[in-house]
C-alpha cells in the first residue's frame, strides 16, 4: 500500500484528482496529518465517509512504533523506531536554548564507510521514503507534545545518496500546510557527494548545507572518509563555493577533532587557508569514541585552541555542545546492534 505521508502537497492533489476527488481535499488531509497529527483516516471527520474508506483501502499512514526510548539527563531523547518492515531506525531529539532540534535518519544503513562513524560496517539495507523521514518528526512531536523547530539530517545515512526522497521530505517539512518548519531551520549534512550538491543548489530550497570536512589534506581525509577518493577536497570546496554563489546561503563545515590526527595548529592553519573568503561557519565536534574505532577525542585545551585560531583568522567557529552522551545519542554513535531490529 502507498504511504500517504510520501506525498508532498502538490503530488497529493494530483493523486486525489486521479481517483476523482477534488484537489482541495489534499489540503484537508495535510491539516489532519501535520497540524492535528491524527493517526487514522477515520479521524479526518470533514472528509466524506466514502473518501475515508477509499483512503483506508489504498493508503497506509505509516505510524511507526516506538521500540525503545532513552532519555538523557540533559533532556536529549533517543528513539528506536520500528519502521514496519523488520528494520529499525534511530532518531534523536535535542533540546537547545534556541528550540527543539531533531536529528533524523535518511537511510537504513549507509554506504559511505566513514571511519569515525559508528554506522561504518552497517550493511546498507535501503533508503527511507519521504514519509518515513517525515514520520520521525511527527512521532517525536506526538510523543513529547512539543514542537520541533529545527531538523538536521545527521542521523544514519548519507542524505544526498537518497536525494529525491530527502528533497521531497524537506518540501513536506517546510510547507506551511505541512510541518511548517522554515527551510533555514533545516540542515542537510553530506559527506561530500559533489554532483548532488550542484543539484541541491538548483532546488530553490533555502536549507543549510552542512559538509563533513574533517581534514585539510586529501591523504588524511581519504583515510577518514573513502568518498574523498571520488570527490577530493578541491572539487568539494569548489562545489561549496558554487553553492554559496547560487543560493547566497552560508555553508556549514563539520570538523570532528580526533587526538593526534587532525587537531593540531598546523591543521587549523590549513583549514583557514582552505576556507578563506567563503561565507561559512565551522562546527567543531569533539569526536566520539566508538566501539572498535581508531580515534579518540581531543583534549578540551586543543579543541579550544583550534577554535580560537580559526576565529582569530576570520573563520567563524564554534564547538558543538555534546548532548546525550550518556545514552550514546551524541553525533554518529548509533551502533549496529541498535539499528537493526532482531526479529
Ligand atoms: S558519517 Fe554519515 S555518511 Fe559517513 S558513514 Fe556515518 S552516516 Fe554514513
Amino acid at each position: 500500500m502507498k504511504n500517504i505521508k510520501d506525498y508532498n502537497l502538490e503530488e497529493l492533489k494530483k493523486e486525489l484528482m486521479q481517483v476523482e476527488e477534488k484537489a482541495f481535499r489534499a489540503e484537508q488531509i495535510f491539516k489532519w496529518l501535520y497540524e492535528e497529527k491524527v493517526e487514522t483516516f477515520n479521524e479526518m471527520t470533514n472528509l466524506s465517509l466514502e473518501l475515508r474508506e477509499k483512503l483506508n483501502k489504498q493508503y497506509t499512514m505509516c505510524n511507526f512504533n516506538i521500540l525503545k526510548k532513552q532519555e538523557s539527563k540533559d533532556g536529549t531523547i533517543k528513539y528506536l523506531f520500528d519502521v514496519l518492515d523488520k528494520n529499525a531506525i534511530e532518531t534523536v531529539l535535542m533540546r537547545y536554548h534556541h528550540g527543539n532540534t531533531i536529528c533524523v535518519s535518511s537511510q537504513i544503513g549507509c554506504k559511505m564507510g566513514c571511519k569515525f562513524c559508528a554506522s561504518t560496517g552497517i550493511q546498507f539495507i535501503r533508503n527511507l521514503t519521504s514519509g518515513e523521514i517525515v514520520e520521525q518528526i511527527l512521532k517525536v512531536e506526538q510523543d513529547t507534545k512539543e514542537k520541533i523547530s529545527n531538523v538536521v539530517f545527521m542521523g544514519i545515512g548519507e542524505p544526498l545518496d537518497n536525494y529525491d526522497n530527502v528533497v521531497n521530505a524537506i518540501r513536506i517539512i517546510n510547507n506551511p500546510k505541512g510541518l511548517n518548519i522554515g527551510a533555514r531551520h533545516i540542515s542537510v549534512s553530506t559527506s561530500g557527494l559533489v554532483p548532488k550538491i550542484y543539484q541541491l543548489a538548483e532546488e530553490n530550497i533555502q536549507c543549510t548545507l552542512s559538509i563533513s570536512l574533517h581534514a585539510t589534506s586529501n591523504e588524511k581525509r581519504s583515510s577518514m572518509m573513502p568518498i574523498n577518493d571520488v570527490y577530493p577536497i578541491e572539487k568539494l570546496l569548489q562545489a561549496c563555493k558554487d553553492y554559496i554563489a547560487k543560493t547566497n546561503r552560508r555553508v556549514s563545515f563539520e570538523y570532528a577533532l580526533a587526538k593526534d590526527n587532525n587537531d593540531n595548529l598546523q591543521d587549523a592553519k590549513e583549514l583557514v587557508k582552505l576556507l578563506k573568503g567563503m561565507i561559512c561557519h565551522v562546527n567543531l565536534i569533539p569526536i566520539n569514541k566508538i566501539e572498535n574505532g581508531n580515534y579518540t577525542k581531543s583534549s578540551n585545551e586543543n579543541i579550544m585552541k583550534f577554535r580560537d585560531y580559526l576565529n582569530e583568522h576570520g573563520i567563524v567557529a564554534t564547538i558543538r555542545r555534546e548532548l546525550g552522551s550518556d545514552i550514546d545519542a551524541a553525533c554518529r554513535t548509533i551502533k549496529k546492534k541498535k539499528l537493526i531490529k532482531q526479529m
